[in-house]
């Protein structure tokens, strides 16, 4: 087993990018998870906000047309092999958004479903997800990373 295979065995760095909705899902992550009461960093799922230093992206939010470069930009910044998380129905379907067409055409500016635009590992439904179920996705896009050679 090679010496970065073996460290992400040992500790995985998930980065969270946020593309857009209420911020439901990030409170799920970046409040609920990394409190005591669930203590994220007992797993040694560490949070990193360095692309180059990620193995995890965690995608919460519909995609809005100002993210859509910056997205790209960050997924092709993380090393391969690296696993990507898309976190609540937002990024899953668009869930309430897709369907709003306002004044300002909301709904051409929304790109959302994430693996239209990179490919997906791991996909945690909700409105929010429970911090549980968000834990559990980023387990399981670990395989991904550390059995790749
Ligand atoms: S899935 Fe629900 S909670 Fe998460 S960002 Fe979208 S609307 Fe908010």
């Amino acid at each position: 087993m090679s010496l970065k295979a073996r460290s992400r065995r040992n500790a995985i760095h998930a980065m969270l990018f946020y593309s857009g909705g209420c911020n439901g899902c990030d409170i799920e992550v970046a409040n609920a998870l990394l409190s005591p009461r669930y203590d994220l960093e007992q797993y040694k799922v560490l949070f990193t906000w360095n692309p180059r230093e990620a193995d995890v992206l965690i995608v919460s939010g519909i995609i809005a047309w100002q993210l859509l470069e910056p997205l790209k930009k960050i997924y092709s910044m993380i090393p391969n092999p690296k696993a990507v998380v898309a976190i609540g129905s937002c990024p899953i379907n668009g869930n309430v958004y897709k369907n709003l067409v306002g004044d300002i055409g909301v709904n051409e500016d929304i790109f959302a479903p994430l693996d239209n635009i990179i490919p997906v590992d791991v996909k945690v439904p909700g409105c929010p997800p429970r911090p549980e179920d968000i834990l559990e996705g980023v387990v399981k896009g670990v395989p991904k990373l550390v059995e790749a050679p």
